[in-house]
């Protein structure tokens, strides 16, 4: 077969993610697919790979994914004939202290929230079912009985018999060496082999992908890192359905394989692989390859090992493998369009979970590299979620191998990572650490979580259950409710969107109305064609022509890809990052007024400064863009301040405020007073998943006003129907309850849905949840209201009371009971 010189789509890489996409495309799409594979098919980082399947994710999506992969897996056998090696062994995860056994409690019940049904074991139960393992040390197990193995070079060459069957071209032995580029987008791949004329590629190149990336522009931030296991002989009494074992506090995993044990691990200190090509390149020519065998790193894995399975100390190592494999900062893998290129598509970075991973990942990239929407919220692994500074290959690293070296931690919630920080500082960085704050990051930025009083430490101890800084941020919470607190949200994403077409390029992006006056704020969402919820963000107008954009800090990029990929062809109209030109001081609380006033000559009373208006004031001698927003549910202002004067405009505001006890508040109280006010979070509350007459926000689309914008035909659809899911919020009574989000919800006993998210309000007194209650027949008032609820939480059902107002409203009663 020649290679063609023209095609619709081309794939780079014949791992199991590129012959995974080109099985959908061809399968589901009917595309017209050519495949492009440097060596032969799997012989990148598919071929030496484990095996071992999971589908439990922390996202109900990366779950829904991963189910899917081992569905395909199950059936392709029978549209192939090409067997997968799939074995439904079920998974057990060991547990030996406290804090893994709540975790593993929580587990259980975000399995429950996504459909699956896992079991908690005692040791007994345990020891029962895998006999040659070691049981004296466990609190107990968790147990998920459709998880399994498969082979690895057995399901890629099988999703390549079918994408072939379904009309794809693959081609082994022919390397892309280069793009032809205008404007932005890929005209042609250029290959050793000649050029393919193309309108879409889809970068499936594994470890390569950040290097073939870079041929056209984009950044794919991956880190190769050597990754080892051994494969023994074969072990007395192994059963050959025997359950693949995670033993995450040894750090350590097990799969049968033909009699033996394949053992691998998660060390504390990874090696990222040095190839010493510039850029750190992966060679070309690394086809089946391994690394030399690696005992010394590896004594550690098999110390834990035989602690857990003696057998392993008398049993002899068949072969060792020590591969490498593309790991990414934040343990998810990248998929996606790239933002810098219009038609390059990426499915790449899977972390030692592309097996796993790859049926489903297949699917949802072909949907999402046709439509050019994803077909669900892919958010934790939109490539998107990135910016500039996953450019620095040396951050890329650091905090890979701390993402790396934590696969196997225990995750407390609320943690943050450690490396690489700080890589970005607000002008106030140096002045919040005086007020001794305790800092998380954001897409870089550090950000001030929570400050500790005189005597209190400023840092946090992670715990599973109510952690050190819980009552300093209530003292701070109140403190916004009854007085008044400055926040730095400096790390806004803010944008400019300006031209003569302005106006008539945001009145298509966003379902509100922004056709407002100069002056005006409007707060929107920007929707997909499914009517979902794609961001949701501020708009104020400064002009005719001229509108301020602000949006969350990690939407940095995937917002401004989405307004810039939908704004109309042909509009004259230019959207601009401004984020580093301007700092952002939220002045909230019941005081903001008299503060403001003080600083200020403009008039900020209210019939001259009402909610929702944008005014420019001057503030310490610079000019200050104040918008009368809250995200608190307190009177307050957003100030967008000229990014130098913002220390001082800081410390005239802490002076001004001083009579009225002013102090500097953290992201942690903001998280609990917006849970109280019933603001949604984007990522979380409202994704692309979610249309707003589902999540309770059909007040700001305007469905009635004669306008045409993204989203509108879907909403119009399904206009008049009962929603399927309606969002609601959750209080429980008992005050030892923690919530986080993903426990489930029941009505009337039954599992209606799960949290979005969770936490404390420390006004109302209460744990708040809120979630997506969800009937087949639709969700009426009166089913939401006629219900009694419970949360199930870790494993324990807690009553519930469901809200379908704010709990809490500062112009009326402070509490709603
Ligand atoms: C030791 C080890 C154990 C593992 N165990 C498991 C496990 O138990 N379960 C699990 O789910 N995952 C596991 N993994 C991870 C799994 O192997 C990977 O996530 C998966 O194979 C990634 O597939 P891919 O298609 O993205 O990459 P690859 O398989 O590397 O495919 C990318 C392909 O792109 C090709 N390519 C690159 N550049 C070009 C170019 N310029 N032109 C043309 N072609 C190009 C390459 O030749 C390569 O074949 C393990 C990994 C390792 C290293």
């Amino acid at each position: 077969m020649t290679l063609p010189t023209q095609a619709g789509i081309v794939v780079i890489g014949g791992g199991i993610i590129g012959c995974s996409t080109a099985y959908h495309l061809a399968r589901d799409h009917k595309a017209d697919v050519v495949l492009l594979e440097q060596g032969l098919i799997t012989s990148g980082s598919t071929w030496h790979a484990a095996g071992l399947v999971g589908q439990l994710r922390s996202s109900a999506s990366i779950t829904r994914v991963l189910k899917y992969s081992v569905d395909l897996y199950k059936g392709l056998e029978a549209e192939t004939g090409l067997a997968t090696g799939w074995k439904m062994t079920g998974c057990l995860r060991l547990a030996t202290n406290q804090d893994r056994w709540t975790e593993y409690k929580r587990l259980a019940t975000t399995a429950k929230s996504f459909g699956m049904d896992m079991a908690l074991l005692s040791p007994a139960e345990v020891k029962k079912m895998w006999p040659l393992m070691e049981t004296g040390d466990l609190v107990g197990a968790s147990w998920l009985p459709t998880d399994g193995q498969a082979s690895p070079s057995d399901i890629t060459q099988s999703l390549a018999k079918g994408a072939r069957m379904h009309g794809a071209k693959l081609f082994e032995k022919v390397r892309v060496t280069g793009f032809d580029m205008k404007d932005g987008r890929i005209l042609a791949v250029r290959t050793d082999q000649g050029t393919v004329r193309c309108d879409k590629v889809v970068n499936c190149a594994g470890q390569w992908a950040r290097q073939v990336g870079a041929m056209a522009g984009i950044n794919v931030p991956l880190q190769p890192v050597k990754h080892q296991y051994i494969v023994t002989e074969k072990i007395e009494g192994l059963a050959t359905d025997a359950p693949t074992l995670r033993d995450p506090d040894r750090r350590t995993y097990f799969k049968e394989e033909v009699g033996g044990l394949v053992m691998g691990g998660y060390e504390p200190n990874p090696q990222a692989w040095e190839t010493g090509l510039p850029d750190g390149d992966v060679p070309e020519d690394w086809e089946f390859r391994l690394f030399d065998d690696d005992y010394d790193h590896f004594e550690q894995h098999m110390t834990q090992a035989i602690a857990r399975v003696p057998a392993l100390g008398h049993v002899g190592v068949k072969q060792m493998i020590n591969g490498s494999e593309s790991f990414t900062p934040d343990g998810n893998f990248i998929l996606g369009a790239a933002p810098e290129c219009a038609n390059m598509f990426v499915g790449a970075g899977f972390n030692a979970f592309g097996i796993a991973s790859g049926g489903g990942a297949g699917w949802v990239l072909a949907q999402w590299v046709v439509d050019g929407e994803a077909p669900l919220d892919l958010w934790v692994v939109d490539i998107r979620r990135f910016s500039q500074m996953h450019r620095d290959r040396h951050w890329v690293l650091d905090r890979t191998l701390e993402a790396y070296g934590k696969h196997y931690t225990v995750g407390f919630p609320h943690e943050e990572y450690v490396s690489g920080r700080p890589c970005i500082v607000s002008p106030l960085y140096q002045r919040l650490k005086k007020h001794n704050a305790v800092f998380g990051s954001k897409l870089g930025w550090e950000r001030p979580n929570w400050f500790a009083p005189e005597g209190v430490k400023p840092q946090d101890i992670y715990s599973m259950g109510r952690q050190n800084w819980f009552s300093v941020v209530g003292d701070e919470h109140r403190h916004v409710r009854e007085a008044v607190g400055v926040f730095d949200q400096s790390s806004f994403a803010k944008y400019e969107l300006a031209g003569a077409d302005a106006l008539k390029a945001l009145d298509w992006v966003c379902a509100n109305n922004i056709d407002k006056p100069a002056g005006r704020l409007t707060y929107t969402q920007l929707l997909n064609t499914r009517g979902g919820i794609e961001a949701d963000l501020t708009v104020a107008r400064l002009g005719e022509e001229q509108f301020y954009i602000v949006t969350g800090t990690g939407f940095r990029t995937h917002d401004q890809s989405w307004v810039v990929d939908h704004i109309p062809a042909g509009l004259d109209v230019t959207l601009t990052d401004v984020t580093e030109k301007f700092g952002t001081l939220s002045l909230m609380g019941p005081r903001a007024r008299d503060v403001l006033a003080t600083v200020t000559e403009a008039d900020v009373s209210n019939a001259t400064f009402p909610f929702g208006h944008v005014r420019e004031i001057a503030i310490a001698g610079h000019t200050v863009r104040a918008l009368r927003v809250t995200y608190v549910g307190e009177l307050g202002w957003e100030l967008h301040v000229p990014i130098d004067a913002t220390g001082e405009v800081f410390d005239a505001l802490m002076a001004a405020g001083k009579p009225h006890g002013i102090r500097p508040v953290g992201y942690r109280a903001l998280e609990s007073l917006r849970l109280e006010k019933g603001y949604r979070a984007w990522g979380s509350d409202i994704t692309p998943n979610d249309t707003p007459m589902e999540a309770g926000l059909g007040w700001a689309v305007k469905l009635r006003k004669n306008t045409d914008f993204l989203g509108r035909r879907a909403l119009e659809r399904m206009n008049g129907a009962v929603p399927a899911k309606r969002f609601a919020g959750f209080t429980v009574e008992d005050p030892d309850i923690v919530l986080l989000g993903r426990e489930t919800i029941l009505r009337d006993g039954a599992t209606v849905g799960y949290l979005t998210s969770g936490g404390y309000g420390y006004t109302v007194g209460k744990s708040i949840g809120y979630g997506y209650v969800r009937a087949a027949d639709g969700v009426s008032d009166d089913f939401l209201t006629s219900g009694s609820y419970e949360l199930v939480v870790a494993m324990q059902k807690t009553p519930a009371r469901i809200h379908l107002e704010p709990l809490y409203d500062p112009s009326g009663a402070k509490v709603k009971s």
